[in-house]
C-alpha cells in the first residue's frame, strides 16, 4: 500500500507506480489522505502522471499538526486492517508519511521509506521530525544520496537490522520521464523571468521572515528581472493575514509539466522547496535557496545552489549574482534517473 498526501508525493509516487506496474503479480493499492486537496494541488497531478486512483481517499487537511497525524493515524490504521498489505510504502517528509509509517509499524507491516536520511538538523522543522521518527520504524530506507545514507550511518543505522540503499533520487527520474512532456502555462508571462516558490512554514509562519522575503522578492522583480511565483494556498492565506503585498507575477499552483516548462524557460530559481532546489539543478540553472540549512547539500558543495536564508539584501544580492548562471548538470549526485527501478527491485528481493 503506498500512503501519500502532499504535491511533492503525487510526483515522488508516480514514477515507482510505473516501475511498479512493470512487475507481474505485484498489486499496488494507493491510500491518499487528503491532506493536499485542491484540483491544481492533487487531480492535476494523478490526471498527469498517470498515478493510479486511489483506492482509499481519506478527507484528513488542516488543523493542527498532532490533530491532522492524529486523524490520519486512527483511519489509516482501519484501512491497513480491512486491506491487510504486505508493505506500506512511504515518500518523503510530510504527516501522511508519518502517520502512514506509525500505523503500519504497530501493526507490524514492513514500511519502505523513499527519501529516508535527508535531514537539515533543524529540529524546529515539522518536516525533521516527520523524517526522523519514520526512518525510525522503517525496516527498507531508500536514501536518494551518499550523505543520507552517511547520515543514516551516523544516526546507528548500520547496526540495526533495516537495511540501508541507496537507491537515488526518484524526482530526478520524474524531471527525465516528464522533461519532453513540458507545457507553456496559460498565463501571459514575461520573455524572461526568475521562477520562485515560497511554502516552508519556517518561512511563511514566521512574520519577521515572511515580510523579509516579500520585500526582497518585490525588489529583485522592481529591479531585475521580472519574478513569476506559482502561489502556494498556504502562503496566499498567511501573505494576506499578515497584510503584505506581493507585487511580482503572481499565478496558481501550476501542475507538474507547466512546472518543468518554467523550470526549463527561468532565469534563475529563488525557492525554499526541498524539490524545486534538486530541479533546477536538473534543468541547468542555479538556485538561490531561501531557508537557513538544506538536506541536499551536494548542491552547495558543487556550487550550484546558494543557501542564503530570509534576509532581505542576501537574497536580492545572491538573485543579481545568479542571474542566468547555467549549471552543469550531472547524473553522479541523483541516480540519473534509475531511482524507482531500483527502489521496485528491492521491494521485490525484500520481500520474495
Ligand atoms: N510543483 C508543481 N507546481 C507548482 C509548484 C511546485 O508541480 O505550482 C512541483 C515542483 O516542481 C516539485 C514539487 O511540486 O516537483 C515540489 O513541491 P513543494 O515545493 O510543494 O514541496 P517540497 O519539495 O518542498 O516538499
Amino acid at each position: 500500500m503506498t500512503i501519500i498526501g502532499a504535491r511533492p508525493q503525487f510526483i515522488k509516487a508516480s514514477v515507482v507506480s510505473r516501475a511498479i506496474q512493470e512487475v507481474r503479480g505485484l498489486e499496488e493499492i494507493v491510500l491518499h489522505t487528503g491532506q493536499h486537496f485542491d484540483a491544481n494541488m492533487s487531480d492535476v497531478f494523478f490526471n498527469q502522471l498517470n498515478i493510479p486512483r486511489p483506492d482509499i481517499q481519506l478527507d484528513i487537511h488542516g488543523g493542527n499538526h498532532g490533530e491532522m497525524t492524529g486523524r490520519m493515524l486512527i483511519e489509516i490504521e482501519q484501512a491497513l486492517l480491512e486491506h491487510k498489505p504486505d508493505r506500506v510504502l512511504v515518500y518523503g517528509d510530510t504527516n501522511s508519511t508519518l502517520a502512514g509509517a506509525l500505523a503500519a509499524a504497530k501493526l507490524h507491516i514492513p514500511v519502505a521509506h523513499v527519501e529516508a536520511g535527508l535531514r537539515s538538523f533543524n529540529m524546529r522543522m515539522p518536516e525533521e521530525i516527520n523524517r526522523i521518527l519514520t526512518d525510525q520504524i522503517s525496516d527498507l530506507l531508500f536514501c536518494p544520496t551518499d550523505t543520507a545514507v552517511k547520515n543514516l550511518e551516523n544516526e546507528g543505522f548500520e547496526v540495526k537490522s533495516a537495511k540501508v540503499v541507496q537507491s537515488g533520487d526518484v524526482m530526478q527520474d520524474a524531471a527525465l520521464m516528464f522533461a519532453e512532456k513540458a507545457i507553456a502555462p496559460t498565463n501571459v508571462l514575461p520573455e524572461t523571468f526568475i521562477l520562485a516558490t515560497l511554502h516552508r512554514a519556517e518561512n511563511t509562519d514566521c512574520p519577521r521572515r515572511l515580510a523579509s522575503i516579500v520585500n526582497a522578492l518585490n525588489k529583485t522583480h522592481r529591479e531585475k528581472a521580472p519574478v513569476v511565483l506559482p502561489l502556494h494556498p498556504r502562503t496566499r492565506n498567511l501573505i494576506a493575514q499578515q497584510g503584505l503585498t506581493l507585487d511580482i507575477h503572481i499565478i496558481d499552483p501550476v501542475g507538474y509539466f507547466e512546472m518543468v516548462w518554467l523550470l526549463d524557460h527561468c532565469q534563475l530559481v529563488l525557492t525554499d522547496s526541498g524539490s524545486v532546489q534538486k530541479e533546477a539543478f536538473f534543468f541547468g540553472k542555479a538556485c538561490v535557496t531561501m531557508r537557513d540549512q538544506t538536506e541536499w547539500v551536494e548542491l552547495v558543495d558543487v556550487g550550484a545552489n546558494e543557501l542564503v536564508g530570509a534576509d532581505e539584501s542576501r537574497i536580492f544580492e545572491a538573485a543579481e549574482r545568479n542571474l542566468g548562471r547555467r549549471i552543469q548538470d550531472s547524473d553522479q549526485l541523483y541516480g540519473g534517473g534509475e531511482a524507482s527501478n531500483r527502489i521496485v527491485r528491492e521491494l521485490l528481493r525484500a520481500d520474495a
